[in-house]
């Protein structure tokens, strides 16, 4: 018999037929009657469905007595309106199959709730609880929007290289790339010589593929990439993985304006088509995990964000009465704190800062005409902070040579992209949105952490 998964049990019509489904037991109870009641979840959605297993059963006694938390069974049986409480069917087994017990003496997800620092130690059985397995579901649901938002606009998905050779962020916090012997490392004139590494020079794992991208952006008009990067910066908060997705689009015949407008309205897609699809997950979070959670994503999906330029910024958080533990001057960065403040208190609703100065940010954003700023922009939402980063991107080869000979970068590496300003320049920009971030941020989770199915962090690669 062919079986089903729950979610369509659950809302199906087929009351009084035969119905195959298989899962792991979430809960089992018995009755004095000499009966059982199993809860079981397949994660095809929040909700498990009751099995109602009779006791006259051949394989009652011998197995399904047996049956623990986590054990993994099949169950055949008639579909029928449940008289109980919290479902409106379920099942009265014919037949149950056990796959695979759980030792209730060692398998760690009893009923008793287990913290989520902890749970990160056993990040192979955490999907099968119901805070991961929601979590999962909606990181699913964001990834198909994402594909959905993109396509729908005739934006073109780009795979860009996963190994490069040029920092496209310039900060130099990169995970090398080698198959040079560690322990015996060629060297020619003290300097070890990568002529004898793979690919003849040292490479690195990507912090972005926005460099590649644009040239796609310049030759397909719209693109976008969705895949993992890498930066190996050991900052360990709450919301920096070492290994985490990013989404860049990029748009050719673009300016600054129209990259506001398309991190917006892709922000808000996104929270609109989990709030339309992902219903029971988001009630849960919303119960258990973050109060405010459904408030905060219907008032993101449905306001205008606001848009101030770095300047005012700076100028709202001078005025502010609040001690900060970093001080702001214009030309200094702004901290999570500051960012925060900004978009949680001073004005209480998703920001886009414009226009930071040259200084502290990458070297591809397009300088203004003020000699001092550039045509960049941060997303901020409540909670989380920075969401987003983007810019109008340097389209005059004379400026955006000087920019990074002005960073002290290497010339040499970015010839190339050098070449896109030679041949056929046009104006354009794009962004990086965090995917774990927004992720974070749609489930309430406190932790990027517990937002990606195997965090990579600093002295942590277990998985
Ligand atoms: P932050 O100041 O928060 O470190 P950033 O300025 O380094 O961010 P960008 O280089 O602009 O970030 O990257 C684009 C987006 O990628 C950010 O807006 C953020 O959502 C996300 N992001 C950046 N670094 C990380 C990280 N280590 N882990 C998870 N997401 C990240
Ligand atoms: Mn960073």
């Amino acid at each position: 018999m062919k079986r089903t998964l729950i979610k369509h049990v659950l809302v199906s019509d087929r009351i009084g037929e035969e119905v195959k489904i298989a899962g792991w037991v979430r809960t089992r109870r018995d009755s004095k009657g000499g009966f059982s009641f199993l809860e079981i979840n397949d994660g095809s959605s929040f909700s498990g469905l009751q099995v109602v297993v009779p006791g006259e059963l051949d394989n009652y006694q011998s197995d399904v007595l047996r049956v623990t938390i986590g054990s993994a069974v099949a169950v055949v049986g008639e579909l029928v309106e449940s008289p109980g409480a919290g479902q409106a069917v379920e099942v009265h087994a014919t037949s149950v199959f056990v796959y695979g017990y759980a030792d209730p003496d060692e398998y760690p997800l009893q009923k008793k709730r287990i913290g989520f620092e902890k749970l990160r130690e056993i990040a192979h059985l955490r999907p099968r609880t119901n805070t991961f397995g929601a979590v999962a579901r909606v990181r699913n649901a964001l990834a198909y929007a994402t594909h959905k938002f993109y396509q729908e606009r005739d934006f073109l998905y780009l795979h860009t290289p996963m190994i490069t050779a040029s920092d496209a962020e310039g900060a130099g916090e990169m995970f090398q790339v080698t198959t040079l012997d560690m322990g015996a490392l060629p060297r020619a004139d003290g300097e070890i010589d990568y002529t004898q590494d793979f690919f003849g020079k040292p490479t690195f794992l990507t912090v972005s593929g926005q460099l590649e991208a644009e040239t796609y952006a310049l030759a397909l008009d719209r693109v976008y990439t969705f895949g993992p990067t890498f930066r190996a910066e050991n900052s360990n908060t709450r919301r920096h993985l070492a290994e985490f997705w990013m989404i860049e689009p990029e748009m050719a015949f673009a300016d600054l304006d129209d990259n506001s407008d398309l991190a917006e309205a892709y922000i808000r897609f996104l929270f609109q088509y989990i709030l339309d699809n992902c219903v029971e997950d988001l009630a849960f979070f919303n119960k258990w995990v973050d109060e405010g959670l459904l408030e905060r994503l219907e008032s993101i999906a449905g306001s205008d964000f606001e848009r101030i330029s770095y300047t005012e910024a700076v100028q709202a958080l001078q005025k502010a009465d609040v001690g900060f533990e970093y001080p702001v001057d214009w030309g200094t960065d702004l901290q999570s704190e500051h960012e925060r403040y900004l978009t949680e208190v001073a004005y209480g609703k998703p920001l886009i800062v414009t226009d930071y100065p040259a200084d502290i940010k990458a070297f591809y954003m397009r300088h203004n005409d003020d000699g001092k700023t550039v045509a960049a922009m941060d997303v901020l939402v409540p909670g989380v902070g920075e969401i987003v980063g983007g810019s109008q991107r340097e389209e005059r080869h004379d400026v955006l040579l000087e920019s990074i000979r002005a960073k002290g970068l290497p010339e040499e590496h970015y010839w190339w992209y050098l070449d896109l300003r030679r041949f056929g320049t046009a104006p354009h920009a794009g962004f990086g949105l965090g995917f774990g971030r927004v992720v974070q941020f749609a489930t309430g989770m406190h932790n990027i952490r517990d937002a990606i199915p195997f965090p990579r962090t600093p002295n942590s690669a277990e998985f």
